[in-house]
């Protein structure tokens, strides 16, 4: 056990958990960033003090340290910063010294690509509504010939300091000033379009590149496009979900691409060629050998997807299916008959095919 919590809050192993309170509750005051603001060491101290106090003024983690077991004391602040050890103490919003303007909303929009597309990558617009900058006012909220005042509450800042009453007593803390709403500054003659929000709801478009290789569901984040804040502050983000289209040609697998192909049985067993579709737009042609087998792959090595995000694309695999007639004229069943004598082959006496036409 490398702390000893007891040195830190300078209390006996045999101290109450009152005792241990107040001890804790002097360090923290003498060492609180808001008390001691950019003081590094003061920071550190303050950051012991806590973890000793978190440890010691719970029975259970004090029994086990006092046994000396061993568990990550170091991590129970589930590893934040400064700012969530404190909000942990002091409730939310405790300490918004380095709180920044507030951002828009994210918006999740959906659009659809082609497979090809989606192979190869490409430029696409997508569509959404959502809040942009109102055009009459530029964002700022106020009507035409009239201007924003700076808030005289917080002189513009947005913020202001207030005595909190937290468990070591009356604490300064920072929070968004009530009279602005944290932004400054007042708007005293609003604007017509958005009265005095700064911002309007349209239908928007933006240009989305689309790498090549994405997959059905993939979403991409274009950064800052999304919705604007109050007064034309800082977007959110932009999410854009794909759907990828189904090509008939293609069923996609990873980066492979199947496309099935049926033959005939005199073709399957004699041998043929195929023109067969690529998602290049190029059609290849293939040999079946003469006896290809149902169900027999011929792979066509980089014919198939971009690989998302590296180099080279992954194959077009052609399965090979054998299709058995179902309809026969009356000579096509004659010469078939022919055939499975001399193969030897027991063929039912009843026509129970379907004649064509
Ligand atoms: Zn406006
Ligand atoms: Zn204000």
């Amino acid at each position: 056990m490398s702390k000893d919590y007891y040195a830190t809050l300078g209390v006996s192993r045999e101290a109450s958990t009152d005792e241990i309170k107040k001890a804790f509750r002097r360090l923290a005051r003498e060492n609180h960033p808001d008390i001691n603001p950019d003081d590094a060491r003061a920071e550190a101290r303050f950051k012991l003090a806590a973890e000793a106090y978190e440890v010691l003024s719970d029975p259970e983690k004090r029994r086990l340290y006092d046994r000396g077991e061993v568990f990550d004391f170091g991590d129970l602040f589930g590893g934040g910063g400064l700012e969530d050890l404190l909000s942990s103490f002091f409730g939310g919003g405790g300490f918004g010294g380095s709180r920044g303007p507030e951002r828009g909303r994210d918006v999740l929009a959906g659009a659809s690509i082609s497979l090809k597309d989606a192979a190869f990558g490409s430029t696409i617009e997508v569509e959404f509504r959502g809040a942009v900058k109102c055009a009459t006012c530029a964002g700022t909220g106020a009507a035409e010939g009239s201007r924003p005042v700076t808030c005289v509450q917080c002189r513009g800042a947005g913020q202001v300091r207030v005595q909190r009453k937290t468990m070591l007593g009356a604490m300064m803390t920072v929070v968004a000033c009530d009279q602005c709403s944290g932004l400054g500054q007042i708007v005293e003659n609003p604007c017509q379009t958005c009265r005095g929000d700064g911002r309007t709801v349209e239908d928007r478009n933006v240009l989305l590149e689309v790498p090549a290789g994405v997959s059905d569901g993939t979403r991409l984040r274009l950064s800052g496009q999304g919705e604007v804040a109050k007064r034309g502050g800082p977007g959110g983000d932009l999410y854009v979900e794909l759907r990828v289209e189904a090509d008939e040609r293609f069923i996609r697998n990873g980066d492979d691409l199947v496309h099935r192909l049926q033959v005939g049985i005199a073709e399957a067993t004699l041998g043929t060629h195929r023109w067969i579709p690529t998602i290049d737009d190029v059609d290849v042609e293939i040999d079946i050998d003469a006896g290809t087998q149902p169900g027999t792959v011929i792979t066509l090595p980089n014919k198939g997807m971009q690989r998302l995000g590296r180099r080279g694309r992954g194959r077009l695999l052609v399965e090979i299916g054998v299709a058995v007639p179902t309809e026969l004229t009356s000579e096509e069943a004659e010469v078939l008959r022919q055939f499975a004598e001399l193969r030897d082959e027991s063929i039912s006496s009843s026509r129970r095919w379907r004649k064509a036409r």
